[in-house]
């Protein structure tokens, strides 16, 4: 085919599947095969720079917004992450880092797989929590999210505090989502993922405090401006907050030690209470973080490796998709 209309179909098909993914929470094909179109469209895109669109969605954080929720515009933009598939890919992101930075060093963490939230804090209080939305502009769902029970109302530090993280459903709650839906005759869920995202985003505040969300902080957003100056201590902090974070990370100097900690999680995934999806790889210091800066879509200071598709695939088209 040619590769100028294979372009505009792909554009097409990809905007089509983050619609059902991103509004509807619904998706129809698979994440390995919406990646799968995804690379094969950047590819082209890079074969014919002179057919560059800053609408397409190799361009953009592709999400969306909800009518009925109020609109907070994020401080700093929520990105999505680049992402990889193999062990070479891995080396390139480091030496492109120590490229600027000789000495850098990295944190690996599980890479979640449910809904990006930003939690605000003032003098110790909540005072709101907002979606990803397109990256720049999110969704104030701070009701939604009080009914996650460990989400910390109060914290014991000062000022302006802000933290990133992911909400999910753990795998039993889903589990029990699904036989309720069932002797209900309703719609089936078609995974943690969509069930969380769609019960965050529901107007009716009951949805999510039935439905047994949690959450992982793994970002904090201000931590230079409170004296912090490295990923691994700000998971700490974060930590001794209340917050509810994965202490099962790992501070790394090589590719070999990155690519040990991605082995030993792969091994243990299915038996996890949670879905990942991969792990996270960030640069350690926070200084080099910013320095690092972002691409057009994704930060330079962090990557996602990511898992191939689970033995056990969920058949989409098997299934009804329901929020
Ligand atoms: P992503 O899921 O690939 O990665 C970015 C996200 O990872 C961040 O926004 C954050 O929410 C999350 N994350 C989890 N753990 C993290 C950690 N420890 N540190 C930092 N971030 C962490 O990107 P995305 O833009 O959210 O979603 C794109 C992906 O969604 C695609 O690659 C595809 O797999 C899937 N998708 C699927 C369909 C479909 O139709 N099946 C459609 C659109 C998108």
């Amino acid at each position: 085919m040619d590769e100028a209309l294979r372009i505009q179909q792909l554009r097409k098909q990809l905007e089509t599947y983050a619609r059902e993914y991103y509004i509807q929470d619904a998706p129809t094909v698979t994440d390995q095969e919406y990646d799968r179109l995804m690379h094969e469209l950047e590819d082209l895109e890079a074969g014919h720079p002179e057919l560059a669109d800053p609408n397409s969605p190799t361009q953009r954080v592709i999400g969306a917004i909800l009518p009925g929720f109020e609109k907070y515009t994020h401080a700093r933009r929520m990105l999505s992450l680049g992402d990889i598939f193999s062990r070479e890919e891995l080396e390139e992101f480091v030496a492109r880092v120590r490229k600027e930075f000789p000495g850098a060093s990295f944190v690996a963490e599980c890479k979640y797989d449910g809904l990006a939230m930003a939690l605000h804090y003032e003098d110790g209080r909540f005072v709101r929590a907002v979606t990803r939305g397109d990256g720049l502009t999110g969704e104030v769902v701070t009701a939604n999210v009080r009914t996650i029970r460990s989400v910390p109302m109060y914290i014991d530090a000062p000022g302006h505090v802000e933290v990133r993280g992911e909400v999910y459903m753990p795998k039993v709650s889903f589990e029990r989502l699904n036989e309720v839906q069932t002797t209900l005759h309703l719609p089936l869920f078609a995974n943690p993922r969509n069930a969380a995202a769609g019960s965050i985003r529901n107007l009716e505040t009951s949805v999510a405090a039935s439905r047994n969300l949690e959450i992982f902080l793994y970002w904090y957003q201000n931590a230079l401006e409170h004296g912090i100056n490295t990923q691994a201590r700000a998971l700490e902090a974060m930590h001794a907050m209340g917050f509810p974070v994965n202490m099962d990370f790992a501070v790394c100097d090589t590719v070999d030690e990155l690519w040990a900690f991605i082995e030993k999680t792969r091994e243990k995934r299915s038996s996890l209470p949670y879905e990942i999806d991969g792990v996270v790889i960030k640069v350690n210091s926070l200084e080099q973080e910013e320095a690092l800066g972002l691409n057009a879509k994704t930060p330079r200071y962090a990557i996602a490796y990511k898992y191939p598709a689970q033995e056990v695939q969920t058949r989409l088209d098997d299934i009804f998709l329901t929020i």
